[in-house]
C-alpha cells in the first residue's frame, strides 16, 4: 500500500476496545462513556480485519486500546494474528499496554509469537502514579513488568512527559530501565480528547527541554536505530540502553509516517491527528468475501493526509481532535 506522497503503509495499529481499567488524567475524564458494546466488533472480526491488511502488504501490527488486555478472551485473537508471523507474512505482532494484566498473559503472549511489549509508565512514584492513573497501583505494574520479562518479551517503557508531575524523575527512570534491561521512550502529551478539568496547557512539556536536562546526567548519543515508529533514538552511553523521544508537537514527523490506525468499531484512520476516516465494518459486514473490505482498504490509503497539525497553546483549544487516545490507538 503506498499513499499518495509515497509513502509505503506497512504498520497497522488495532483499538480492540476503547475501555479500560485505569483512568490516566491526560487520556481519559474519569466519567468517560464507552461504546456500546453491539457497535464493537467481535474478535472474529477483527481477526479478517486485520488479516485484509496482513494480505494488502501490513508488516506490523500493534494491538492497543483502551486497555488491550482487558478485552474478554483477547488471547485467542493474539493466539490467531500469531499464524501470520508463523507463515512469514508478518514481521511482528505486538501490543501497547498499561500493565496491569501483564503478567497473568505474559507467557501466552510469547507463546504467540509476540516478542517485544510497550508499557506506558510515567512515574516510579507510586502516590504519582496512582494521581496520574486515578485508578492505579505502581507496584502490580513493575511486578507484571518483571514477569513479562523473565517470559522472554523484550519491554520498552512508554513515559508520557508531563510537566510539574514526572519532569524531574524522568533521569531516574532512564536509570531504572537501564538497570533492569528495558528500553524507554517520553512522548509528548497531545491534544487528543476532552479530558474533563485537566489542563493540557498545564501538563505540556516540551521534549527539547527534557533532552537538555538528561544531557546533563547521562551522555546522549544520536543513533540511527528505526523501529518503524516515530520515535527518534539516543544511547545512552552510561546504561547502554536506547532513549526514544517522540515529539508531535516540538517536530512533526509526518513526513516518515508509515502507519494507520483502526477503532474497535472498525474505523480506518489516516491520520492520528485529522478527522478523515473510513468505515471498514460496514464492508466487512456486508459480505463473507474480503472483496468489498480491501477495496475500502485501498480507497482509504488514497486519501491519507500528509500530516498533523498539532498545537498546544494558550491561544488553542485543548483539543486538536475530539476522539480521546484510547479510540483511535495510542
Ligand atoms: N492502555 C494502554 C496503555 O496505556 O499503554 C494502551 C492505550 S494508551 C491510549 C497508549 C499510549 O497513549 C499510552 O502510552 C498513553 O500514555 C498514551 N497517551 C494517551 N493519551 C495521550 C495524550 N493525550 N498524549 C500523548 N500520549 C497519550
Ligand atoms: Fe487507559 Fe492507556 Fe488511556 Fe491510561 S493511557 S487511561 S491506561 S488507555
Amino acid at each position: 500500500m503506498i499513499d499518495p506522497f509515497g509513502r509505503t503503509i506497512d504498520y497497522l495499529r488495532v483499538s480492540v476496545t476503547d475501555r479500560c481499567d485505569l483512568r490516566c488524567v491526560y487520556c481519559m475524564a474519569e466519567d468517560m462513556t464507552f461504546l456500546p458494546k453491539a457497535d464493537v466488533l467481535s474478535l472474529e472480526e477483527l481477526d479478517r480485519l486485520c488479516s485484509a491488511f496482513v494480505r494488502q502488504g501490513v508488516r506490523k501490527l500493534r494491538l492497543t486500546g483502551g486497555e488491550p488486555l482487558v478485552r474478554r478472551n483477547i488471547m485467542s485473537l493474539f493466539r490467531s494474528l500469531g499464524r501470520h508471523i508463523t507463515a512469514g507474512d508478518l514481521d511482528e505482532l505486538t501490543l501497547t499496554t498499561n500493565g496491569t494484566q501483564l503478567g497473568k498473559y505474559a507467557e501466552e503472549l510469547y507463546a504467540a509469537g509476540v516478542r517485544r511489549v510497550n508499557v506506558s509508565l510515567d512515574t516510579l512514584d507510586p502516590a504519582k502514579f496512582t494521581a496520574i492513573t486515578r485508578w492505579g497501583n505502581l507496584d502490580k505494574v513493575i511486578e507484571n513488568i518483571a514477569i513479562a520479562r523473565a517470559a522472554g518479551l523484550e519491554i520498552k517503557i512508554n513515559a508520557v512527559a508531563l510537566k510539574g508531575v514526572n519532569e524531574h524523575e524522568l533521569g531516574d527512570m532512564v536509570a531504572w530501565c537501564g538497570e533492569n534491561d528495558y528500553d524507554m521512550t517520553i512522548i509528548e502529551v497531545m491534544p487528543m480528547g476532552d479530558i474533563g478539568n485537566e489542563d493540557r496547557v498545564d501538563q505540556y512539556l516540551p521534549l527539547s527541554m527534557v533532552r537538555q536536562q538528561l544531557g546533563q546526567r547521562f551522555t546522549l548519543t544520536d543513533s540511527d536505530h528505526k523501529t518503524g515508529g516515530p520515535a527518534r533514538y539516543v544511547r545512552i552511553e552510561e546504561t547502554g540502553r536506547r532513549l526514544g523521544f517522540i515529539t508531535p508537537l516540538t517536530h512533526n514527523f509526518c513526513e516518515s509516517c508509515n502507519r494507520v490506525r483502526v477503532t474497535c468499531t472498525g474505523t480506518l484512520y489516516m491520520c492520528l491527528g485529522q478527522e478523515d476516516a473510513a468505515d471498514l465494518r460496514a464492508p466487512l459486514r456486508a459480505s463473507e468475501s474480503d472483496e468489498p473490505l480491501n477495496a475500502a482498504i485501498l480507497e482509504a490509503i488514497g486519501r491519507k493526509p500528509k500530516g498533523h497539525d498539532f498545537i498546544i497553546d494558550r491561544r488553542h483549544s485543548n483539543v486538536a481532535v475530539p476522539r480521546h487516545m484510547s479510540v483511535t490507538g495510542g
